[in-house]
């Protein structure tokens, strides 16, 4: 039995958050640490992240007043403030992304709650308000990183890819909202191939990875779904890449019928239709296993 998509905004057949992850060179940093002062290689490969792939996609997405939500780790908030300014120029959202990049999931409960509040106070001070959604570095979660959100006042999380639509999860301290990205629309998984990140993948020209990116939108234009493709501007915000961008969101408008928000808009909505009873979403527990399955 598939189960109903929710109704979206106006009668739109299908969701689109396009969304992107503003790591800069915070993931050098924490990869690194002292040894960062011979990195030069990796962190300008980063550096071309704020400088100039987040203003070009942030000024491709403004000319079509097409909003897009970017997760920031908070020290790259701090570090690179003009360029992450620059992102409220559009009706677009900031979310939270760790501070330096960490795992999640190599802190203890602790440390990832002070990493959680450090990052939000870095976000207020630039927008005046603390983010409401979170994706985690690595999409590495831990199991008290629901908890620690709910905790922390968070609205909806987007690093599982466990659905073609909104879930809700049920943590011990309470709900969250589940903003799923398809699992294979990763720009790494395309694009990236560097022996400074241990990252070797065979590199797609961008009409192929378009050609990913267009099967998977159709489908879930088809099927009512939610669309939310994880890139980054170092990856995606080079010129052939926001090139193929462009010509995907050229051929999201010829279609029609889509309704493109933030993900903060979009949760908002499920929330509300969540509260109505207009729609209800398939619920997980979690962590999923109290105890590990086998021994
Ligand atoms: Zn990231």
């Amino acid at each position: 039995m598939m189960r109903k998509p929710p109704p979206w905004p106006n009668g739109a057949r299908c969701a689109v958050g396009f969304s992107f992850d503003v790591d800069a060179d915070s993931v050098v940093h924490a990869g690194k640490r002292g040894g960062v002062l011979d990195e030069l290689h990796a962190v300008a490969q980063m550096r071309y992240d704020p400088h100039v792939g987040l203003p070009r996609l942030v000024d491709l997405f403004g000319g079509y007043g097409i909003p897009i939500t970017c997760f920031v780790p908070g020290w790259v908030v701090e570090a690179y403030r003009k360029p992450v300014e620059h992102i409220l120029a559009g009706p677009n959202e900031i979310a939270h992304h760790g501070y330096f990049h960490e795992w999640p999931r190599e802190q203890d409960r602790e440390r990832e709650r002070e990493t959680l509040i450090a990052g939000s106070a870095r976000i207020a001070e630039l927008t005046g308000k603390p983010p409401v959604g979170y994706r985690a570095p690595y999409y590495g979660l831990s199991r008290h990183s629901f908890d620690l959100l709910v905790e922390a006042g968070f609205l909806y999380d987007s690093s599982l890819f466990a659905d073609d639509m909104p879930i809700v999860l049920e943590a011990a301290r309470g709900r969250l909202i589940e903003l799923p990205p398809p699992a294979s629309v990763d720009d790494y998984n395309q694009y990236v191939s560097s022996r400074a990140f241990d990252y070797l993948m065979t590199i797609s020209p961008p009409s192929r990875a378009l050609e990913v990116y267009r099967a998977e939108f159709d489908a879930l234009w088809e099927f009512g779904g939610l669309f939310i493709p994880v890139w980054h501007p170092a990856v995606s915000g080079r010129p052939a890449q926001a090139a193929a961008i462009r010509t995907l969101v050229e051929h999201m408008l010829a279609k029609g019928g889509v309704w493109f928000a933030t993900l903060e808009q979009i949760a908002r909505h499920v929330a509300g239709l969540i509260e109505t009873g207009a729609w209800s979403p398939r619920v997980e527990t979690v962590p999923f296993y109290a105890q590990p399955v086998l021994r």
